[in-house]
């Protein structure tokens, strides 16, 4: 939930529709630009890094690969405004103890995820709020997902998804055990 100025956001809307050629004052439009303006608001986060404090992180002996595979996710590409949506999978190798808890890691997808975004940077937001929260041996960060920019306009093409992957710390010296955790998060 983000505070946004509603008033503008609807003055907005109005002129993007007759810029497009419609009537904003059409009955069909009565309630278009206050829809937009509440989606808006609802969907984007407030301030997305902040929310994450040490409450969830735990001390834990463990010492093999935490990973979670496809944590659906909606974002917004800032270069067409228009939805991607996907699924982010998380491996990361715990050091001295510190893991996270699951549904925080599945909040921290979403979280990042909701904003103006392209997916590349979602990628290293992500990897890099996991490193900051409970410096791991390493972690391995997989998105795949559909952009609508790709599919309603240009080539228009549906089934393609674009993969993005960033490996760090011990994943990126340790060819093995990099595979082999990629392999975890396959489908
Ligand atoms: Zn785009």
């Amino acid at each position: 939930m983000r505070n946004i100025d509603k008033a503008k956001v609807c003055q907005a809307v109005a002129l993007l529709l007759e810029g497009l050629g419609e009537d904003a004052n059409a009955e069909r439009f009565r309630k278009t630009a206050e829809r937009v303006a509440n989606f808006y608001g609802e969907f984007l986060t407030d301030n997305k890094v902040c929310a994450f404090n040490q409450s969830a992180l735990m001390a834990e002996h463990f010492t093999g690969i935490v990973s979670i595979k496809a944590i659906n996710f909606f974002s917004i590409c800032e270069h067409h405004l228009l939805p991607f949506f996907g699924a982010a999978s998380i491996a990361y190798l715990p050091k001295a103890n510190k893991i996270i808890g699951i549904s925080k890691l599945a909040e921290i997808i979403k979280s990042l995820a909701a904003d103006f975004q392209i997916q590349e940077r979602l990628t290293q937001e992500i990897s890099d709020l996991i490193n900051k929260l409970i410096d791991p041996q390493g972690v391995i960060v997989k998105i795949e997902a559909y952009h609508l920019c790709l599919s309603m306009q240009g080539v228009k093409e549906t089934q393609a998804k674009l993969q993005t992957c960033i490996k760090s710390g011990i994943f990126l010296q340790d060819q093995i055990l990099a595979a082999q955790t990629l392999e975890l998060l396959k489908d």
